[in-house]
């Protein structure tokens, strides 16, 4: 028995010296070959996903679906084309060639009819990753329509390296279009459109206070009914709730009614708890992957929470998702975010306790929406005694709602006067 265990050892171990030897050789005339961007090593579809290894780093990635017969096609900028390809999986074949001087086109020909519901650059940004999914031709014809999503590699937009993948999946609920909230304010879409989102609801109810009981989702919503009644006073602006009344919204619902509305900008409400009862004040925050601090990263994580009940996470586990890619360095929805973040924290200070260093960012699903600028205001905490009977009052509300009507009125101000 011994014998013939130790043959086949040596028969594996022969085998795989076999196989490093060959693969050696395989990959040196790729290695003798100078770097110019990125050339495509190698594609390789499996079933649920979609490898591509690059030699260098490529600029980014347009994904896109075309139909009859039905396709996913990939544009690399910064990519030259290669040639060795493994379909699998519902890839049926891969052909890539060069589309233009800098841009390196991958066609996946579908046997059914799929989707790609997530897609990642590695940290290295050598290898980019697509999740692949089935399903239903008319699905499949949705994102047809939906044109092109870009995926930026870490490297091109980050000074430091990032230390983990950079993930930019977020599903879509095709529900949203049934149940549209009211907009308020003047009848004339001209006007712009800001979506107020009060945290929490339903069963959620948020934070809750240990000196009254005070409950974060009934501040939250009391905060954007006076927000909006606030508003409406200038006629100048249209305003949408993601909820009116103490329902439960999943997280990605909230952003995607902005998105269905064409909203110009996203405010979501919001107080926390801090086990320090000397915690107080308000902060902003907006979207980053990377948090600007642990206790910022900490709030996102729990913030994100909101989604899941008995261990079941609402935001992705419903048969009727389908998925976008969202491109988070999306600079200029970015850049107006945090200029909105600053407007708010000059307006807030005169009304109500703001934090010093008030403006932090971290990865908050509530915010990812891709093309309309969005913040997370924490009021304050419901944990810290002056905080909640503030913002539990009726004269709290207000203040709170003028320093956001007016941030909002210099915001958009400024937004025309550019133009
Ligand atoms: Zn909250």
């Amino acid at each position: 028995m011994g014998r013939i265990n130790f043959w086949t050892k040596n028969v594996v171990r022969s085998h795989t010296r076999c196989m490093i030897t060959t693969l050696i050789f395989a990959a040196f005339p790729i290695c003798a070959t100078p770097a110019m961007g990125g050339a495509i090593q190698q594609i390789s579809a499996q079933d649920g996903a979609v490898i591509v290894q690059f030699d260098g780093v490529v600029d980014r990635a347009d994904v896109f679906a075309l139909a009859g017969p039905d396709r996913i096609a990939v544009d690399i900028s910064g990519a030259t084309a290669g040639t060795s390809a493994f379909a699998g999986g519902a890839v049926q074949n891969i052909r890539q060639r060069q589309f233009s001087a800098n841009t390196a086109r991958i066609v996946l020909d579908l046997a059914q009819p799929a989707v790609v519901t997530g897609a990642n650059f590695s940290a290295d940004g050598k290898s980019l990753r697509l999740n692949l999914q089935s399903v239903a031709p008319a699905e499949f014809s949705d994102t047809v329509t939906r044109g092109k999503t870009q995926i930026v590699p870490p490297m091109a937009f980050r000074a430091d390296p990032p230390k983990r993948h950079y993930e930019v999946t977020a599903p879509i609920r095709v529900n949203v279009g049934k149940g549209l909230p009211t907009v308020s304010g003047p009848a004339d879409d001209r006007l712009p459109l800001v979506v107020i989102d009060a945290g929490h609801g339903g069963h959620d109810p948020g934070a809750i206070s240990p000196h009254g009981g005070q409950l974060e989702k009934d501040v939250t919503l009391a905060i954007a009914k006076s927000v909006r009644d606030e508003m409406l006073k200038s006629g100048r602006v249209r305003v949408a709730l993601t909820r009116d009344t103490d329902k439960f919204v999943v997280l990605q619902d909230r952003y995607q009614l902005a998105r269905k509305l064409n909203a110009d900008l996203f405010i979501s409400i919001h107080a926390d708890s801090a086990e320090s009862p000397e915690a107080t004040g308000g902060t902003v925050y907006t979207l980053s992957e990377v948090a600007s601090d642990r206790e910022a990263q900490r709030l996102a994580a729990r913030e994100n929470k909101a989604n899941i009940i008995n261990g079941v996470n609402l935001g992705g586990a419903d048969a009727n998702v389908s998925s976008i890619l969202i491109d988070l360095t999306q600079r200029e929805t970015m850049n107006v975010s945090a200029d909105f973040a600053k407007l708010l924290l000059r307006e807030a200070t005169p009304n109500m306790r703001i934090r010093g260093n008030s403006h932090r960012f971290a990865s908050f699903i509530v915010l990812k929406a891709p093309d309309t600028p969005s913040v997370l205001f924490e009021t304050g905490y419901l944990s810290n005694e002056a905080d909640v009977t503030f913002l539990a009052s009726k004269t709290g509300q207000g203040k709170v709602a003028r320093a956001l009507a007016n941030a909002i009125q210099v915001h958009f101000a400024r937004r025309i006067a550019a133009r």
